[in-house]
């Protein structure tokens, strides 16, 4: 099952649940607002959830699109750093640190937006 349709699943599922809340809540069943809160619910998180997971950025360099859920520390492409992360220890470096990581010690070598060296 992929995302898609687990995705309209929901949808439809908050649809429902809406719809059958509604009718519940005019003939006065108090389960009514329960299962229309719950529909709410259910349907923004997954809309969130689904709309950040398919959010794209672009590497600088090439403009290679890339989703943000994949979360890569290089471009596939041109090999450009995406993220501003340690080579070494692979923690998120403050924009403060410029030569050593602050977490490990080791030089940071390529910096957010460069080409990663290939004698590495
Ligand atoms: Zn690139
Ligand atoms: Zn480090």
């Amino acid at each position: 099952m992929n995302e898609l349709t687990f995705f309209l699943i929901v949808f439809i599922l908050c649809i429902v649940g809406t719809g059958v809340g509604i009718i519940l809540l005019i003939n006065g069943e108090e389960l009514g607002l329960y299962l229309l809160f719950f529909a709410i619910v259910l349907g923004s998180l997954s809309g969130i959830e689904y709309f950040h997971n398919n959010k794209v950025e672009y590497c600088p360099t090439c403009h290679y699109e890339y989703k943000v859920i994949d979360d890569y520390d290089y471009c596939p492409q041109c090999n450009t750093k995406l993220t501003n992360k340690c080579d070494s220890c692979n923690k998120y470096l403050p924009d403060s640190a410029t030569d050593t990581c602050p977490y490990c010690g080791k030089e940071i070598e390529t910096k957010v937006g460069e080409i990663q060296n290939e004698s590495n």
